[in-house]
Parts: structure tokens; C-alpha cells; sequence
């Protein structure tokens, strides 16, 4: 159920797609009093300004948490730990950090250690985007409909649970609490596994003479161009999300190079049955999403900045 609450004071760490959507979708909701923007370029940071998307607005982490109810950390994943060793002085008694970030084992690795006692730490997972980066690509509604991950330890402050969830719930998410490394498995097969094999194909397509890439861009619309798309995302946050969910992304890379050899195989040695019953399997998967609602394309809503 959406409520439409106050939640104080919010600090957003960071400001580019996703902070700035959360910017967006908290000012048009009226869910704080006051919020509090830091990243680490003058050049963002100005952009944010002239796009009204905060209150108060900072280059120091420190001084953009002070007095914020709420801190969402919003910058690729390799940033957390300095960012929360920054903040830490400036943290206020029973605040709640929480953060955005496509990991979250990490997160209690990265950011628990240097957060004072008395500071809730409540990960959380926005399974919402775009390939677009920076202040300008957010937009209120990137949220709507889609699922937010929490991601708490056991025994945390269920009231600060409570809240990350309301908040998210209010930006039009749907909630779902799990374990760390049971959303770090999940988002490694539903995620980071066919980012990584769209890297790869576009790479592929990269390294072909020069000759045959002009064919293979002009006949793109025959499937490529969707991992042209998936693979336009931004470096910086694909290389943390790898760097930092190693292990789970190595398993299921495992048994996709598996089942990629015995699809080999089969075209190889002309196993037309196996192929079809592989591909009918697939079908059904593909019905699955759709009958789940989870078959969105993201279009921007401009007038909803
Ligand atoms: P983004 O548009 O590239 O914005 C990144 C923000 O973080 C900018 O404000 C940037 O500041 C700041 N930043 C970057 N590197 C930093 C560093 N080393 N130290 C301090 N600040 C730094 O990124 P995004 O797409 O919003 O992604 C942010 C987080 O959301 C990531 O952790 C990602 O895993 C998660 N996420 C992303 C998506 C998606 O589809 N994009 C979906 C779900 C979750 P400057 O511009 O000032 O340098």
C-alpha cells in the first residue's frame, strides 16, 4: 500500500540517475523536509542546483549527512567506503543509512564498519533503471511499479526497516526483504550475468574487421541492437558491480559457459531436437516474465522531471 508520509530530513549521496530520480520522486511526493544533496564534482553539483532537485547542496559527505533522519548512498559501489569513512563524523545519533547500490554484501563489508553505534544500516535495492547517467536522465517515475530489495541484517532496528521500506514504497516500489547473499545470487543470473554476455557480444562485434562491422551495424534490428543498448550502460558502475559480487557472478558464469558448450555441441553434431526443446523451454520463460508484469520498457515521462 503507498502512504505518503514525512520521513525528516534526507541526505542523497550522490546524484546521478538514480539519485536524482529519488530526488525527483521525493520532492514530488512531499516526503521530506528537507534534502540535502553531496557529490564530488562542482560540475554535478551545479547541474543539481539549476535542476532544484534538493534543499542544500555540498561537496563534503560530512556536512551533507548533518542532521539528516535519512542518508541513501547513490554512487557506484567502489565509492561506499570512503564515502561512509567521510560521513561517519558527521552522522547524527539513530540515523538511518541505507543506499541504492546493485550489490549488498558489500555494503556491510564497505560502509558497516565505520558507521557509529546507534546508526542504522539498512541496504536496499531499487531493481529499477536506464542506461543513462548524471543529474539530467532521473525522472519521479523511474521507480513506478518495480521492485525495491531491503536487504537487513537480523536483529536490525525494525522501525528503521519499516521506514526504508515506506519510503521506497512511496516512490511507487514494491517491497521485498531478503537475505544479502540470496540478492546477490539472484541479481547475478537476473542481471549481472546478461549484462556481462551483452558486453561480450557487443566486444566481439568491436573486435570484427572493419569491413563486416559496417555490415553487422546496418543489419543491427536482426538482435543486436538490444545489447548495443544493455551494454551502453555505465562502465564505472558495471566494473564495482563485478568487482564486488565476484563470487556469485563466477558461479553462474560457470553453468551459462556450460550450457553455452552443450548448445554447441548440439548444433554441432545437427541435434535439431535438443535445440527445439531448449528453445520451447526458453518460450515459456519468456511468458513467465510477461504474465509477472515485469516486461517494462523504459520510456521517460519529460514532463514528470
Ligand atoms: P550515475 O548516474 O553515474 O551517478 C553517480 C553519482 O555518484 C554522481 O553524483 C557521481 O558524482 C557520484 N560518484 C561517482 N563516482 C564517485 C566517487 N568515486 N566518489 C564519490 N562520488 C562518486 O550512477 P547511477 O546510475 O545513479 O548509479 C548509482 C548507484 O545506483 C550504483 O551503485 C548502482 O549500482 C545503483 N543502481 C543503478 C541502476 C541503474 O540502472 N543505473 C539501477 C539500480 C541501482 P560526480 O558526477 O560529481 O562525479
Amino acid at each position: 500500500m503507498q502512504t505518503t508520509k514525512n520521513y525528516g530530513r534526507i541526505a542523497l549521496l550522490g546524484i546521478g540517475l538514480i539519485g536524482s530520480s529519488l530526488a525527483r520522486a521525493i520532492k514530488k511526493h512531499r516526503l521530506s523536509e528537507h534534502v540535502s544533496i553531496y557529490t564530488r564534482s562542482l560540475t554535478t553539483l551545479q547541474k543539481s542546483k539549476e535542476l532544484d532537485l534538493g534543499d542544500s547542496y555540498h561537496v563534503d559527505p560530512a556536512k551533507a549527512v548533518k542532521d539528516a533522519d535519512i542518508v541513501i548512498i547513490c554512487t557506484p559501489m567502489g565509492a561506499y567506503e570512503s564515502i561512509a569513512k567521510a560521513m561517519a563524523v558527521g552522522l547524527k545519533p539513530g540515523a538511518i543509512v541505507s543506499d541504492v547500490g546493485s550489490t549488498k554484501q558489500s555494503v556491510f563489508k564497505d560502509v558497516g564498519p565505520h558507521l557509529p553505534s546507534g546508526v542504522h544500516l539498512i541496504p536496499a535495492h531499487p531493481v529499477a533503471g536506464t542506461a543513462e547517467s548524471g543529474p539530467e536522465s532521473g525522472y519521479a517515475k523511474l521507480f513506478q511499479d518495480h521492485w525495491c530489495i531491503l536487504t537487513p541484517e537480523e536483529g536490525s532496528n525494525e522501525k528503521a526497516v519499516t521506514l526504508i521500506s515506506e519510503l521506497w514504497e512511496s516512490c511507487g516500489m514494491m517491497i521485498e526483504v531478503m537475505d544479502a547473499a540470496h540478492h546477490d545470487h539472484v541479481l547475478a543470473i537476473t542481471s549481472h550475468l546478461p549484462q556481462l554476455i551483452s558486453f561480450t557480444i557487443v566486444g566481439t562485434v568491436t573486435d570484427l574487421q572493419d569491413d563486416l562491422k559496417s555490415e553487422v551495424t546496418k543489419f543491427a534490428a536482426g538482435g543486436l541492437r538490444d545489447f548495443t543498448r544493455i551494454a551502453a550502460s555505465d562502465p564505472i558502475m558495471w566494473r564495482d558491480i563485478y568487482m564486488k559480487n565476484k563470487k556469485a557472478v563466477l558461479d553462474v558464469l560457470g553453468r551459462f559457459t556450460e550450457d553455452l558448450t552443450a548448445l554447441q555441441r548440439a548444433i554441432r553434431r545437427d541435434q535439431a531436437e535438443e535445440l527445439t526443446n531448449n528453445f520451447k523451454r526458453t518460450r515459456e520463460i519468456r511468458r513467465g516474465v510477461i504474465e509477472a508484469g515485469q516486461d517494462f520498457i523504459d520510456i521517460k515521462i519529460e514532463d514528470d522531471k
